[in-house]
């Protein structure tokens, strides 16, 4: 864990301030969650909290409390740009770098000349005055409940704080069953159902809210699973082609890579999806036990993340992107095979 500067974050706070609160590019549930939340834990402290996400957002999370109060920078550039500039301190939630917000909102925060506070639970995080960081908390909803705990507000949680933090920490831990899930997530979690987080609307707001063309693309997905049974290791692809005749919609990929992994023995997955806007194939790995998904990402697709949890891209065409991806496993192969035991 790091801890940086956060007494004098806590005297800094002490005078009303406009502050801003950024997640990273593509936001999640618990980008999401954890910068809605210190949203309203802000203004309940008597600040004035945006939140600015670099774009747009899944729509089974335009239900979290305050979500309407969000910026998109890419949509909504001068609103953005404005509270931006009029901030005294911009917070960084769940995520590590600042290029993760993508290069146009990179260029603004590298002009920022006041100083930047960073929640977040990815592994080598930049030097900021301000940090909490700690890879081993499950989520940055969880660090920002802790964070409360620390200021000793933790009675200020309400309803709809709550609500947020356990969206984050729901989304991020898959439903509390990722390796990361602890006694103490689950005892966070409790205490944010006493405050009112509303456990059963809040999975089924989430996870139930699927369009027929989303259900039609994982039917597609799942279609095109290739498995690799010499290195433990399964794959997705999903074109361009793919996702415009069944309709896609931000967020309709997200947790399909977990069907590859949910296969028995499989302990290496990957799926590969055409982003013909950005022209890249953008690429999100998950593991099971010791195998790093982060190093593996870092080393080969310009990404990271976490250990069992990681993004990447890749700029040449799909084909070649899963050829690149196959030739690279011999490598692996006895980690692959020594990685987990069930
Ligand atoms: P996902 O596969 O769900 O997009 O991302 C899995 C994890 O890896 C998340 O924690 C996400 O923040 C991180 N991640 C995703 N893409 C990238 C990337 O391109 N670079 C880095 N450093 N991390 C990523
Ligand atoms: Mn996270």
């Amino acid at each position: 864990m790091i801890l940086e500067g956060i007494e004098a974050l806590k005297s800094f706070l002490e005078e009303p301030r406009n502050i801003v609160i950024v997640g990273h590019r593509n936001p999640d549930g618990d980008a999401m969650g954890s910068a809605l939340a210190l949203k309203h834990y802000l203004d309940k402290k008597g600040h004035k909290a945006t939140v600015v996400v670099p774009n747009e957002y899944p729509k089974f999370l335009h239900w979290l409390p305050g979500s309407k109060t969000t910026y998109r920078f890419d949509w909504q550039n001068s609103q953005s740009q404005r509270a931006i500039n009029t901030s005294e301190i911009i917070f960084l939630l769940d995520f590590n770098a600042l290029h993760r917000v993508g290069s146009d909102m990179q260029k603004t925060l590298e002009k920022y000349p006041n100083d930047f506070a960073m929640i977040d639970h990815h592994q080598q995080p930049d030097a900021v005055k301000y940090m909490y960081s700690d890879v081993t908390i499950c989520s940055t909803s969880q660090m920002v409940y802790q964070f409360i705990e620390m200021n000793n507000d933790l009675e200020l949680i309400d309803a709809d704080i709550a609500t947020c933090l356990y969206t984050g920490i729901m989304t991020d831990t898959g439903s509390f069953r990722f390796r990361s899930t602890t006694s103490t997530t689950h005892r966070i979690i409790a205490s944010l159902i006493d405050k009112g987080a509303e456990n059963d609307k809040i999975h089924n707001n989430v996870y139930d809210a699927n369009s027929y063309n989303r259900l039609l693309l994982l039917g597609q997905a799942l279609s095109n699973l290739q498995i690799l049974p010499t290195y433990n290791t399964a794959y997705i692809t999903l074109s361009s082609e793919e996702k415009k005749r069944f309709d896609f919609q931000k967020g309709d990929t997200e947790g399909v890579v977990n069907y590859a992994l949910s296969l028995k023995g499989i302990i290496f997955a990957a799926i590969f999806i055409e982003d013909s806007e950005q022209g890249i194939i953008k690429i999100s790995f998950r593991s099971k036990g010791g195998f790093s998904v982060n190093q593996f990402s870092r080393n080969h697709f310009n990404g990271g993340g976490h250990d069992n949890a990681a993004g990447g891209k890749s700029c040449i065409s799909m084909g070649e992107t899963v050829t690149e991806f196959v030739s690279l496993l011999p490598k692996y192969q006895k980690e692959l095979e020594e990685s987990y035991e069930d």
